[in-house]
């Protein structure tokens, strides 16, 4: 047997005759690589442990992650419907507190709508009441329009104020004179009724027209009666410049008298009024 050996592993022959010369030292010698081997085998046995150690901490770890995996999934599931999940439904407070908790999530949610529906509202209001003010507004603007006087000629010069005297007048002035030509039209300075409208002696064809507040406008020499009754805007055309009457030439002659009374100067009146003429 040992010849077999021999050719193939000269140094196991060697090894043999060692083993049968010194039994003991070749046991130790034997014993020492096992020893060895031990030896190394301990500490990877010891790393050996380490994986196992680690096998169980990650089993552990599993075993924690699929607990907390877990608990969210369950969590929504107590959310999702009244009914406790059976892992949860053996703790009767947290169901309940659960419960609690949704009930207090439906309220605020119905608050938060209430709010916003409140919000809504208050826009949706806040937008009518613009939109009247704008109405108010234009209302006024429109009215102011109509309240607001113009003058009774647009192209003119004033020939005559009032107060002044002259050979041809029975006495001093009694209006302002704004000279222009035949047929030039002629407004009303404000708006008003038509309360007289005809021949008037030295006043020639004459206008009168009553305001709101019961002033009189006369528009006197006029050569023709466009508006004879009724009611006018302001600006409205109500006739035309003439010569009629007691007059040298074409041009209106205008009295302002307030509540139908005497006259005032209509320069100051206009003037009062933010027109200058
Ligand atoms: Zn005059």
């Amino acid at each position: 047997m040992a010849s077999t050996h021999t050719p193939a592993h000269p140094a196991g022959s060697a090894a043999g005759t060692q083993l049968l010369d010194h039994p003991r030292p070749a046991e130790s010698e034997i014993a020492a690589p096992e020893a060895e081997a031990n030896r190394h085998r301990m500490p990877r046995q010891t790393r050996g442990a380490s994986p196992l150690l680690g096998v169980t901490a990650v089993a552990a770890t599993l075993g924690a992650t699929g607990f907390a995996s877990a608990t969210p999934a369950a969590a929504p599931a107590i959310e999702a419907s009244d009914e406790a999940p059976a892992g949860l439904s053996a703790d009767p407070g947290l169901a309940l507190a659960a419960r609690i908790q949704q009930q207090a999530d439906g309220q605020r949610t119905a608050a938060d709508e209430s709010a916003r529906l409140q919000a809504a509202k208050e826009a949706e209001a806040k937008a009518a009441a613009k939109e009247a003010e704008a109405k108010k507004a234009a209302a006024e603007a429109e009215q102011a329009k109509a309240a607001a006087l113009t003058l009774p000629v647009r192209d003119y010069n004033l020939s005559a104020h009032y107060g002044q005297s002259a050979r041809y007048w029975a006495h001093l002035h009694t209006g302002l004179d704004f000279a222009a030509d035949t047929g030039t039209a002629v407004y009303a300075v404000g708006q008003g009724t038509i309360t007289s409208a005809g021949w008037s002696g030295a006043y020639g064809y004459r206008i009168v027209e009553t305001l709101p507040d019961g002033t009189e406008i006369w528009y006197c020499h006029l050569s023709s009666i466009i508006k004879g009754s009724g009611q006018v805007a302001s600006g409205q055309q109500i006739g035309k410049v003439g010569a009629t009457g007691n007059v040298t030439g074409p041009h209106l002659h205008l009295e302002v008298r307030p509540g139908g009374g005497a006259p005032v100067d209509p320069e100051t009146w206009l003037q009062q009024r933010g027109l200058n003429p």
